[in-house]
């Protein structure tokens, strides 16, 4: 009897010796109808301490929020995090690093005139970047879109980023990759096997850099094409296979 071509299988559980880098919404926290509306699931922030710990500090948050609204989600932790896709970064030291934020004047002019003429859109104005939010309003995807990608025009600072259901504008140069790889660079991540989870195509670039080091090994979280050479279904998949990996390192 043939295998179904669709059995997926866990991915292999790294060792002490890994550096375990997390993207936040719809990876470590389902996706809700907008972003102040996510809920952390019981269980998830003493799990994160006791991973950090066991990994000797090598864990980081890898996500497009600002890392004071992941700071908030995940109190009392204070994670190494890479916030708004690596213009901010705080080291395993606590050092704060940011990008200089290009003057966002037009792009949040242009955002918020959009949202007051269309029922459902969101704007979220972060440090350095303008993220427009149309989940509650899928259809003006390409309207969002192509307002966002004109006010930008061919600007060299700006780079526009399409997630899932939010179309953002963020300084060029940084993404979620470099993040990643300045983290690389540093200990306690330095040397070590990296593995990088996420859910969405922003999460690509951090999926080209852990594959690319020796041992390191992408998860995409969810459905949709990718480079990441494993695969979760969602949230409740990462949490399982998190508690998985804790128990494999307390017993190693
Ligand atoms: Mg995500």
């Amino acid at each position: 009897m043939l295998r179904s071509l669709q059995m997926q299988t866990t991915p292999p559980l790294p060792g002490r010796d890994a550096a375990l880098f997390l993207d936040f919404d719809g990876t470590l926290v389902a996706i809700a109808e907008t972003p102040e509306a996510v809920e952390v699931p019981a269980g998830l922030v003493p799990l994160l301490i006791e991973l950090h710990e066991l990994l000797g500090g090598a864990l980081a948050v890898v996500s497009g929020r600002p890392i004071d609204v992941l700071d908030r989600f995940l109190a009392p932790l204070r994670l190494p995090a890479a916030g708004e896709h690596g213009v901010q970064r705080r080291d395993a030291d606590g050092r704060m690093q940011e990008a200089a934020a290009p003057d966002l004047t037009g792009v949040l002019e242009a955002a918020n005139a959009l949202a007051s003429r269309h029922a459902g859109l969101l704007v979220e104005r972060k440090h350095a970047a303008v993220a427009l939010h149309y989940r509650m309003a899928p259809a003006l995807e390409q309207l969002c879109l192509d307002t966002m990608a004109e006010v930008i025009g061919t600007q060299p600072q700006f780079e526009l980023l399409h997630g899932k259901c939010v179309v953002e504008i963020k300084p060029a140069g940084v993404n979620k990759g470099i993040a990643i790889d300045a983290f690389l660079k540093e200990a306690p991540f330095e040397g070590r096997h990296p593995v990088f989870a996420g859910d969405d195509t922003t999460d690509e670039t951090g999926f080209a850099v852990v594959q690319s080091r020796p041992g390191g090994m992408g998860i995409k979280i969810g459905p949709g094409s990718t480079r990441a050479s494993q695969r979760l279904e969602g949230p409740q998949a990462v949490h399982a296979w998190l508690q998985s990996l804790r128990d494999a390192l307390v017993h190693s």
